[in-house]
């Protein structure tokens, strides 16, 4: 079954075009990454999935619904940040039950749903700090927390880990991994980290100068890249 489509998404900001005519189609439980380089179109492209970014032509089309005038809080996605601001002011657990606030859950499904979320990303015990004592991939861990509780039917995360150091990045690579095994959820991931990209993806999609020039599992890109820009981005350290 597929989860999130897109048909000819396109989208210019002004005389550049960023997105042209993009065509992708992700299946149910899928880890679908996103690769390519800087400036290529991959954040536009989660925005718009997200309903943060009109497009100019095109469809999205999630659970088989096309939800290009829903508003993004009424797709059924929750997206992640490469800067997750937290409330300063909120301690862990307000912060992660704050959207279910918002959509007047009562309290106690609030609390079971932050508890939940909590226990999955191993943080039960940081429920009452602030984020002002917490480290970097704690922080981030509440971040992925607040979008848990809403229970997406997507996940979209945008280079989650570029503001942790490489070791951080490193194992919470494999926390992911684990998190995705865990919920089983449609997750679309955008990096430019080749060896996340590989560790990580059921199948990634390479993107460059707003289109896609490949899609395939890991397996498939490294052994029949389809041009010298895949084979180039898949080779390339990390
Ligand atoms: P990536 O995430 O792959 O680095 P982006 O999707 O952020 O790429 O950006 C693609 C291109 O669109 C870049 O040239 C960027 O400068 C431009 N762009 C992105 N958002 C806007 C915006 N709101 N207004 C104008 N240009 C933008
Ligand atoms: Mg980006």
């Amino acid at each position: 079954m597929t989860i999130v489509s897109l048909t000819g998404a396109t989208k210019a900001f002004g005389a550049t075009e960023v997105l042209r005519g993009i065509d992708l189609e992700t299946r149910a439980g899928e880890f679908l990454v996103l690769v390519g380089p800087s400036g290529c179109g991959k954040s536009t492209l989660l925005r718009a999935i997200a309903g943060l970014e009109d497009l100019d032509a095109g469809d999205v089309r999630i659970g088989g619904v096309t939800v290009n005038d829903r508003s993004p809080s009424d797709r059924g996605i929750a997206m992640v940040f490469q800067s997750y601001a937290l409330y300063p002011h909120m301690t862990v657990a307000e912060n992660m039950g704050f959207a279910l606030k918002l959509a007047k859950l009562p309290r106690a499904e609030i609390d079971a749903a932050v508890a939940r979320a909590a226990d999955t990303l191993g943080i039960a015990h940081l429920l009452d700090r602030r984020p002002a004592a917490l480290s970097g991939g704690q922080r981030q861990r509440v971040a992925i927390g607040r979008a848990i509780v809403r229970e997406p039917k997507v996940f979209l995360f945008d280079e989650p880990l570029s503001n942790l150091d490489a070791a951080l990045r490193v194992k919470m690579r494999y926390e992911f991994a684990a998190l995705h095994r865990a919920l089983g959820t449609t997750m679309i991931y955008v990096t430019h980290d080749q060896a996340e990209a590989m560790t990580l993806a059921d199948r990634i999609v390479v993107l460059n100068g707003g289109r896609v020039e490949q899609i395939g599992t890991p397996m498939e890109l490294y052994e029949a890249p389809a041009n010298l820009f895949v084979a180039g981005f898949i080779g390339s350290p990390a």
